[in-house]
Parts: C-alpha cells; sequence; structure tokens
C-alpha cells in the first residue's frame, strides 16, 4: 500500500477493523502512487498540489472531514480532484460503517438491558448429538440467572442440563426433543436450581425455537430465551393463597356478604351463610331479586326501605331490620351496605355484609327490661340508695329519697352529708367511715338521725359498704329506709320492757316474802295440832285435828311450791358438779316424811355417772323431787308391785334422766295440760297442780328438754335431757 495512505489510515482510523471496500482502497492507492511520481514543472506550479505534501495536505483535510455532512469540492478531472473524489468515497464508505456499528452497539446495549430488567437470558445451541463439548452461547444475563460468572465459567448444555430441577429434567428433555422431531420450538416451565446455591431455586419459563437450514431442513440449532419468572410465580401463588383463604373466608363466615348489579338486577354473590341467616339458599336469592325485601318484617320494611335510599344517594349505610326466617322464627339483621355511583351518579351496585344480631338484640332487650324492672324497683321502694364520694358529698340518689327526706334528686346530688345528720349522730358517721376504710369489705349497719326538708328529724337505718376502689361507683353505697316510727315503737317497748321486768322482780320478792312469811305462822299451828291432840282423848277431836294437820301440811306444800317457782325465776343458774346418787338418796329421805312419801311404792334408782355433769344442783332437785313425788302420789293401788324407777345416764355430753312408774296413768285428753299452771287432772287431785308446771320451767332454765309418755292403767315415763353447757 501506498505509504502516505497506510500512514494517514493509521492516524485516523487506527485500531478500527473497518471493512473498507479493498476496491476503493486501491483505486486510491494507484491515485496517489500516480500522483507522487509526477515531477511537478513550473507551469503547473499554480494550477493544484503537486508535492508529496501538498498531496498529503489534501488527503488529510478530506480525512479529517470524516463524521461531516459538509462534501469536499468535487474534482475537475485532474488527479487533485480524483483524490478528493475517493477521499470523499472513503469518508462515506468510513461513515456508514461508524454508524452501524454504533446502531449494532446501541441494540447490544438495549438488549442486555432488556435482558437484565426482563431477567431473561437468550441463548443459542447448536444442533449436534455430542453436546457435551459445544460451545454454547448464552447471554450474560443467563449466566447471572443461573449463578454463575461468565468472566470465569464457561458452561456446557450438559452442564446447563444438571441445574435443572431433577425432577423437571426428563419433561424438559422431552419437551427439547418434541420441538426438534415435530413442533419446531418449545414454551415450558421449569426450576433450575441456581450454582453453588442448592435453595436459591428459580422457576424459569422457556422459549426456543428450532432453526433449519433454508436448504435442508435440518435443525442448525436452537434459539431461545429463558425467563426467571420466580417472582411472578411466587405472587401468583400468594395471589391464588389470598384468594383461596378470601373464598373459604367467604364460604364459612357467619356473615352473609352480597353483591348487587343494579343495573342488570342480578345478583353477583352472596355467601352460604345465607342458608342460616336467612333459612334460603344463594340459588333461591339468585333467583328472585326481592326475596330478601319479602322476609323482611311488615314494621321493618320501612328502615330498609330508607337504607336503600341512603345507599341510592352514595351514603355507606347500616341498617338494623328484623326478617322472618324461613323456619318461621324472627330474626334481628344488621346490614351494613357499600354502594357504587357511576360518573352521572346513578346506584350501580351495591356491596354488603348482613349480620345476625339476635343474640345482641335479646340480651339488650333483657338488659332494658331488667333495667327498668331495677329503676321501677328502686324508685317504689321505701328504701333509698345513696353513692358518697370519699369528700362526703352525694354523687346518686334514687328518687325515693324524695319520700323519705322530702328533698328532690336534683337538689340533695352534690351536698355534703354532715349538712344532716343530727349533732349527736356525727360520731357515728365517723366511726362508720373509720370500720369502712378499715374493713373494707364488711357491710356497716348504722342507724342515724336525719334532717329532712322539712326540718324533722327522721331515723334512718341502712347498710354502708365500701366501693371507693370500683371506677364506676367510687364512692360509699349506702341503702337505708326510714325506720323512726319503728325506733319509737321499739324504745317505748324497750320503756315498757323494762318496767315489766322491774314489775316481775318487784312481784317474785313479794311472793317469796310473803310465802316465807307464811310458812312460820304454820309452823307453829302444826305445833298446836300437835300439843292439842296429846293432851285430849276425845277421839273427834282427835280426828279433826288429823285433819286440820293434814290440810296445813297440803297449804306448806303449796306454799313450798310457790317458793321453788320464785327462786326458778328470780336466781341466776349456778353451775357446779352434780351427784346423782347424793342427790336422790337426799330426796328420797325427805320424801320420808312427808305423807306422799308414806306409800308402798318402791323407789328403784340406776345411775351412770362420772363426775363430768355440771348443772344447778337445787333446780335438779326441784325437777327429780317434783316427778318422784307425783309418782309415789299417783301410784296404782290394785298393783301389787307399785314402783317408780330413775336412771340417771350423766357425762361431760350432758345428763337423760328417766322418770318411770307402772301408776295409774294420764289419759290422752290431757297431756296438752299437764304443764300448765294449777292444772290438775281430776279436782280429786291431791297436789297443788304446780308441780309439772315447775318442773318444765325449771327445765327450760337449764336449757334442757322434756317429753313424756303415759297411758292410763300402764303408768308414766318423763324423759329429760339436760345439757352440759
Ligand atoms: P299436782 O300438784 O296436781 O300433782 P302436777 O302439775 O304435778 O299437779 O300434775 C298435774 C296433773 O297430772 C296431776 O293432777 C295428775 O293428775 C297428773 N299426774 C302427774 N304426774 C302423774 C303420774 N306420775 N301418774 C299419773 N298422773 C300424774
Amino acid at each position: 500500500m501506498n505509504a502516505l495512505l497506510e500512514d494517514l489510515l493509521n492516524k485516523h482510523l487506527a485500531g478500527s477493523d473497518l471493512p473498507l471496500d479493498p476496491g476503493l482502497l486501491n483505486e486510491l492507492n494507484a491515485l496517489l502512487d500516480a500522483a507522487t511520481s509526477v515531477k511537478p514543472g513550473p507551469s503547473e506550479q499554480a494550477e493544484g498540489p503537486r508535492t508529496l505534501d501538498e498531496l498529503y495536505h489534501t488527503l488529510w483535510e478530506a480525512l479529517n472531514i470524516l463524521g461531516d455532512e459538509a462534501s469536499p469540492v468535487a474534482g475537475n478531472g485532474d488527479i487533485q480532484g480524483a483524490i478528493l473524489d475517493a477521499a470523499d468515497k472513503l469518508n462515506k464508505a468510513c461513515r456508514n460503517i461508524v454508524l452501524s456499528e454504533q446502531k449494532t452497539l446501541r441494540e447490544t446495549v438495549h438488549l442486555k438491558t432488556i435482558q437484565s430488567v426482563a431477567k431473561a437470558g437468550s441463548w443459542d445451541v447448536p444442533a449436534t448429538r455430542d453436546l457435551s463439548d459445544v460451545q454454547n452461547y448464552w447471554s450474560d444475563e443467563l449466566f447471572h440467572l443461573l449463578g454463575i460468572d461468565p468472566a470465569t465459567t464457561k458452561i456446557t448444555y450438559e452442564q446447563y442440563i444438571e441445574l435443572v430441577h431433577p425432577d423437571d429434567r426428563e419433561f424438559m428433555k422431552e419437551e427439547v426433543n418434541k420441538a426438534y422431531m415435530e413442533t419446531g420450538r418449545y414454551d415450558v416451565e421449569y426450576r433450575i436450581m441456581r450454582a453453588g446455591d442448592a435453595n436459591q431455586q428459580r422457576i424459569v419459563r422457556e422459549i426456543a425455537e428450532v432453526v433449519k437450514d433454508k436448504l435442508t431442513g435440518e435443525p442448525v440449532s436452537l434459539i431461545g430465551v429463558t425467563i426467571d419468572i420466580t417472582d411472578i410465580k411466587l405472587a401468583e401463588r400468594a395471589i391464588v393463597d389470598a384468594n383461596i383463604e378470601l373464598r373459604t373466608l367467604f364460604n364459612t363466615m357467619n356473615e352473609v356478604f352480597f353483591s348487587v348489579d343494579l343495573e342488570h338486577n342480578n345478583l353477583l354473590q352472596i355467601s352460604p351463610a345465607c342458608t342460616r341467616v336467612y333459612g334460603y339458599g344463594p340459588e333461591e336469592f339468585a333467583k328472585d331479586p326481592f326475596l330478601w325485601f319479602s322476609l323482611v318484617v311488615d314494621e321493618d320494611k320501612k328502615a330498609a326501605h330508607e337504607s336503600n335510599v341512603r345507599l341510592s344517594m352514595g351514603e355507606i349505610t347500616q341498617v338494623e331490620y328484623r326478617i322472618r326466617h324461613k323456619d318461621g322464627r324472627i330474626r334481628w339483621l344488621l346490614i351494613r351496605m357499600w354502594p357504587t355511583l357511576n360518573v352521572s351518579g346513578k346506584l350501580i351496585r351495591i356491596d354488603g355484609i348482613a349480620s345476625d344480631v339476635t343474640e345482641r338484640k335479646e340480651a339488650e332487650s333483657a338488659l332494658a327490661n331488667s333495667e327498668l324492672k331495677l329503676r321501677t324497683l328502686l324508685e317504689n321502694s321505701n328504701d333509698a340508695i345513696v353513692i358518697i364520694n370519699k369528700d362526703l358529698e352525694y354523687t346518686f340518689a334514687t328518687e325515693s329519697i324524695g319520700r323519705i327526706i322530702g328533698y328532690a334528686m336534683e337538689e340533695f346530688v352534690g351536698t355534703s352529708v354532715l349538712n344532716y345528720i343530727h349533732p349527736d349522730d356525727k360520731g357515728v358517721i365517723s366511726h362508720s367511715l373509720f370500720s369502712l376504710t378499715n374493713k373494707p369489705d364488711a357491710p356497716l349497719p348504722f342507724e342515724v338521725r336525719f334532717r329532712a326538708k322539712d326540718g324533722s328529724w327522721v331515723w334512718l337505718e341502712g347498710v354502708a359498704t365500701n366501693h371507693l376502689g370500683e371506677a364506676v361507683i367510687d364512692g360509699y353505697i349506702a341503702n337505708f329506709r326510714d325506720v323512726t316510727d319503728e325506733i319509737r315503737y321499739r324504745k317505748e317497748l324497750e320503756d315498757a320492757n323494762d318496767k315489766l321486768k322491774r314489775t316481775n322482780a318487784e312481784l317474785d320478792r313479794f311472793v317469796y316474802s310473803v310465802s316465807h312469811d307464811l310458812r312460820a305462822p304454820l309452823g307453829s299451828i302444826l305445833g298446836l295440832i300437835d300439843f292439842t291432840a296429846t293432851e285430849t282423848a276425845d277421839d273427834d277431836l282427835i280426828q279433826s285435828l288429823s285433819m286440820m294437820k293434814s290440810s296445813i301440811e297440803k297449804l306448806d306444800v303449796f306454799i313450798l311450791d310457790i317458793l321453788d317457782y320464785s327462786r326458778n325465776a328470780r336466781l341466776e343458774v349456778k353451775r357446779t358438779p352434780v351427784n346423782f346418787s347424793a342427790l336422790l338418796t337426799d330426796i328420797r329421805n325427805s320424801l320420808k316424811f312427808t305423807s306422799t312419801g308414806n306409800s308402798h311404792v318402791e323407789i328403784r334408782i340406776n345411775i351412770e355417772e362420772d363426775g363430768a355433769f355440771c348443772s344447778d344442783k337445787s333446780r335438779i332437785l326441784i325437777i327429780l323431787s317434783n316427778l318422784i313425788a307425783n309418782s309415789l302420789r299417783y301410784y296404782d293401788p290394785a298393783r301389787p308391785d307399785p314402783y317408780v324407777e330413775v336412771t340417771v345416764v350423766a357425762g361431760a355430753d350432758g345428763a337423760l334422766i328417766n322418770v318411770k312408774d307402772n301408776g295409774i296413768g294420764i289419759h290422752k285428753d290431757y297431756h296438752p295440760y299437764i304443764f300448765n299452771m294449777f292444772y290438775r287432772v281430776s279436782e280429786k287431785s291431791k297436789g297443788s297442780g304446780l308441780g309439772l308446771y315447775l318442773v318444765k320451767e325449771t327445765v327450760e332454765k337449764l336449757s334442757g328438754d322434756i317429753q313424756f309418755t303415759s297411758t292410763p292403767g300402764v303408768g308414766t315415763e318423763f324423759k329429760i335431757f339436760l345439757p352440759n353447757p
């Protein structure tokens, strides 16, 4: 090549392997050679450049305008002009080549960017039987997708197949074969395991085409694109899962979801819960667009209609109404609905949820009823309830306060408790507060005088409880009632009682002293009778004296009974250990000297005692001597073996006393009266009628119990239990 041209090309197109037209280069070469061989004559000097330097300069300028649109001045047939033309052609050729190179470069960049953005790699595999060592074309993005660095690793098709998930390999190979054999292309999805990271599985979609030789029709190569669709797949799966969840929710929720297309009057969907809530299935609702309204009870149809009117104005609505369930029962529903309006503001769709709120409604109405009941009760009760805060101000009072102390609730609430309490009872209040603070769980009864609106003092009796710890109450609750009358009666009763007790005690003392004083003259009379009887031999007189003596003895027994009664009533119970054996021996001995004791009746005594029993000896003496005396007195003369048997079992638990005789017995008609004061079964009875009365009174004084059985002709048995206190 001409040295000048080579030098210029090197300078301008250094490093470029532009495929310049060899014809053009030859032409230029020849021209330059010719030009440099011409000897310049002086005449031609002015016509144009002839020297090598001039030529070089001309060509330099021509090539310098590469890339510019301006065309060099057309040649005029001389060698300089020819060179300029050639340079112009060279310029254009270079320019086109550079532009197409730039375009290719841009497209390559585009392609790479697109592949990277779309996560799509492309590849080209020659159609050959032995794929083990074939150098395929894998785009950079495909390498990236496979987790392989293209700069360091080259992989073969077989190595690529190794990266395909084992479960997908066969299927993939089949698809490739099918493409070669019949279809010419395939479009599959499979999983690949990223190199060096077994856990990082990616899902790809691969679309490939078999390129065939135009002449032979034989497959030349397989060209394809492999797109990473993992994210799309995961998103799809998430959508599917969400859809399944939503569907499950839709099918299983207790609420009824529904959507209605109003343009076509078409029920788009209704959830299966409608069968439970309304008793009608989705198909029945779909068939009859007015079914829901026909189920609304007549009284609530207006509310249902109004909610539809609000919906048509674009408002989200919430309405409660009753429907008649298919089973005939009335159910309460809460319906929430969302409207969709079109551009001209027309309601075209409703979405809603209907919930069965019957239980809540029933609970609400039960609550309202019980509240009403409670309020009615409180307001009509004679009791008042107030709440008092920690500053002792009323924060709440029932209306009934008006009936009790005359204040209206409004004028009462907010005032202080201390404004109303009687000065003498203020101590009760501070004492109560002290107790309520120290024992907050113990209800505290109180009784105070309260100033009523009319200025009078009213006695209030009630109970206070501490609820300071409870946010809703935050105070003391006191409920009370007017007990002014009761207290007046009680006070009167207490006074009368005191008076009665005093009178009784006086009476007892009087009876005692009178009885006591009467016995002394009786003793003197008896002594005189005995003396007179010894002084006379007159039988009539002696008999009269004996009768007098017997009457006076009877009177004495009577007085003794009265004295016993009086003692029992008057004296405190004195408990000491009781020795029944000694007691009964005394009784037996003292009875011997009375007329009653002078009988043929055998006295049998059985005692079991351990000395642990304590009671009032003198009272037990009264009980036993009266019962034994009666058995002696009312013995059955017709019996050959009259007896009275006294059995005592006494110990720490108490004493069981049994007095049993085989005397004349008592007819059952008289049983209810025998313990009455002065009661005697017959006028012929020898006693005063006080004995059994005294026994019962005394047993009761000892907190014991007495029972008896008696049958005429069989006998009588008294059973007494005395506790050991
Ligand atoms: P009185 O002083 O008349 O004995 P009581 O109160 O002791 O009065 O007895 C009331 C009546 O009960 C007696 O009048 C008597 O008729 C009857 N009575 C009491 N004890 C016996 C008995 N053990 N056997 C039969 N009758 C009895």
